[in-house]
């Protein structure tokens, strides 16, 4: 089920890349994998599948050790910052950066460990009361912070809009963060040449997210189905 679930996916997400002018190598999918056993991590990575992304770290713990040595984990959740190390050491990237101080602790483990690690700085551009991220206001402001830790590479954005009952509803917020982000490429904060990630789009709304030009997908519900509680 779940390789008929990513090859669909795919399928859509080509078409989807195609239909706006876009290639399908600008778009990254990351599995969501949160609630979900390793075994389904397996099945997936077997179907091709290389990304994964995981919201909690006691997850990160149990499951990573478990997963292909291949596998790459995103970790998308909010971060305590004494659970650092843990996403530090076992994550390709953590995408929600939302404060100076769980960067330098970030930048802390990882030199200790000699590594890089890729970080988003998370944006809460509706403004939305329930979920984490900087104002986008802020979001200059944090990247100039961050610019003082050497194994921190900031390679972009990412959001969680508000939520929605209807994709199109999304588009906005989706639009608003791909301003945000060439304003601060103009302004420096990305270097000229490259294409600063934008991770935004979920189940219900990725094929919106890559009209407006996400280059990092987060999809669950449609691969794994739903979650139990
Ligand atoms: C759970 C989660 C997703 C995946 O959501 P689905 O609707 O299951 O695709 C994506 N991003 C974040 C930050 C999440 O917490």
């Amino acid at each position: 089920m779940i390789s008929e679930n990513l090859n669909r996916l795919n399928k859509t997400i080509t078409e989807t890349a195609e239909r706006c002018g876009r290639k399908r190598s600008e778009i990254k999918l990351i599995a969501v994998s949160k609630k979900f056993p390793v075994d389904k991590i397996h099945e997936a990575y077997d179907a091709g599948q290389l990304y994964f992304g995981e919201n909690y770290v006691q997850e990160i713990v149990d499951k990573v050790p478990e997963a292909p040595a291949e596998a790459k984990f995103h970790f998308i959740g909010n971060l305590q910052s004494n659970k650092a190390k843990i996403a530090a050491e076992l994550c390709d990237m953590v995408e929600t950066v939302d404060r100076e101080k769980l960067g330098q602790i970030l930048n802390k483990h990882c030199a200790a460990v000699g590594k890089t690690l890729q970080v988003l700085v998370q944006v809460n551009i509706g403004d939305d009361p329930n979920k984490s991220g900087v104002k986008k206001e802020e979001a200059a402001g944090l990247m100039e912070g961050l610019r003082q830790f050497p194994h921190l590479h900031v390679c972009g954005l990412m959001t969680i809009p508000p939520f929605s009952n209807t994709p199109e509803e999304s588009r906005h917020y989706f639009r608003g963060l791909r301003q945000l982000r060439d304003k601060l490429q103009k302004s420096g904060y990305f270097p000229e040449e490259s294409v600063p990630e934008l991770s935004m789009g979920m189940s219900g709304d990725f094929q919106v997210a890559i009209e407006e030009g996400a280059t990092i997908i987060r999809v669950g519900t449609a691969i794994f189905g739903q979650r139990l509680a």
